[in-house]
């Protein structure tokens, strides 16, 4: 008893009404912590954590991250940040601002706390890359003014942000790039490719590909990515990635509208619209670091994931 006191850590995630964040949440109430969910709602839902709202290890705190915060926890998950490109571009500079700002505010609270800080960065710090599949210690072929850049650079900055406390500060940092990760609580309206595709099927109207859908991107399953997550934030101080995790298996765009429509039964149409600019050709981790470091892999197929994800866009339609 006294052994499982001392483990339960007080837990700040932010953006935790988000798609990931909720999941996190869910997952470190299971193991028996505490968690201060802090989160502005600009993307994030109450419904993703509105089973949480009685219970006595859950808080919730409406806040912007891109103003100082202050409380006592004991681990930092930095979530807060639109993903989607049409939510990251409604509002740009508040997008670099959230990136930058809501990362200083962050690592300033972790350097006042001494406590471990994950930042949750982005498979775009890649851009659109030249090498494949990407490796951590690629460099990236990213535009610094197009309309994905207040993403892309943001986060880049952040990451910047996180190693310059880690060598001025000594801060105990984990730096995780995320790619395409798909799931149940995904905003319906976010414009990803997975959302999209399930809620085209499901109301019968055309699946809209953009470009040709030969780019390509790899999915990964929310539960497995969420294990790479607790998994980094647990693992010994020295390492600090940056850490790719994501599902290497490798689909095109075209294909993932195929399988979406078989498996919904739609009779929709794929029909084709322009591709919105700096949009990857080639999107694939190598996740060996995460494999090595973590003994991390995805398990959860496409097909398996798609078929509970379809599910809850079902069960939120009616
Ligand atoms: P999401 O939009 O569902 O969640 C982001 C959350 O951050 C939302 O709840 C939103 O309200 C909150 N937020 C935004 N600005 C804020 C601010 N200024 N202050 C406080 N809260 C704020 O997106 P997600 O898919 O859950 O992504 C979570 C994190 O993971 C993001 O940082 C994103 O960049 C990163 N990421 C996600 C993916 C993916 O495929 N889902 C891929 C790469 C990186
Ligand atoms: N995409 C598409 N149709 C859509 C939405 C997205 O063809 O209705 C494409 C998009 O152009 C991109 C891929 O799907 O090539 C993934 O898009 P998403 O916005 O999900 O993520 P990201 O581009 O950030 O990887």
């Amino acid at each position: 008893m006294a052994r499982e006191y001392f483990s339960q850590k007080r837990i700040l995630v932010t953006g935790g009404a988000g798609f990931l964040g909720s999941h996190l949440i869910d997952r470190l109430i299971a193991a028996g912590h505490e968690v201060l969910c802090v989160d502005n709602l600009f993307t994030g839902s109450k419904r993703n954590i509105e089973h949480l709202h009685a219970h006595p290890r859950f808080e919730f705190m409406r806040h912007d991250v891109c103003f100082p915060l202050f409380v006592e926890v004991d681990a930092i998950y930095n979530l807060a940040c639109p993903a989607s490109p049409i939510h990251y571009q409604y509002d740009p500079v508040q997008t670099t601002k959230v990136s930058v700002h809501g990362a200083i505010n962050m690592l300033g609270l972790a350097k006042r706390l001494r406590c471990p800080i994950l930042q949750a960065s982005t498979s775009e710090v890649y851009g659109d890359p030249t090498q494949h599949p990407q490796t951590e210690s690629y460099w990236g072929n990213v535009n610094p003014i197009g309309l994905r850049s207040c993403y892309d650079e943001g986060k880049r900055c952040a990451e910047t942000l996180f190693f310059d406390y880690h060598r001025q500060h000594k801060l105990g940092i984990k730096v995780m790039r995320i790619f395409n990760t798909y799931g149940p609580r995904m905003h319906p309206a976010d414009g990803r490719v997975v959302s999209n595709f399930i809620m085209q099927a499901l109301r019968g109207e055309d699946i809209t590909l953009f470009g040709d859908g030969n780019q390509t991107r790899s999915f990964c399953y929310v539960d497995d990515l969420i294990e790479g997550m607790i998994r980094l934030m647990e693992s010994p101080e020295g390492f600090t990635g940056p850490v790719n995790i994501g599902n290497p298996v490798e689909f095109t765009i075209r294909e993932l509208a195929e399988l979406v429509v078989e498996m919904t039964g739609a009779r929709s149409k794929l029909i084709h619209l322009p591709l919105p600019s700096d949009d990857p050709t080639q999107r694939k981790p190598d996740i060996s670091l995460a494999r090595r470091e973590l003994g991390w892999e995805p398990t959860v197929p496409l097909r398996e994931g798609l078929e509970k994800t379809i599910a809850y866009f079902r069960q939120i339609a009616n």
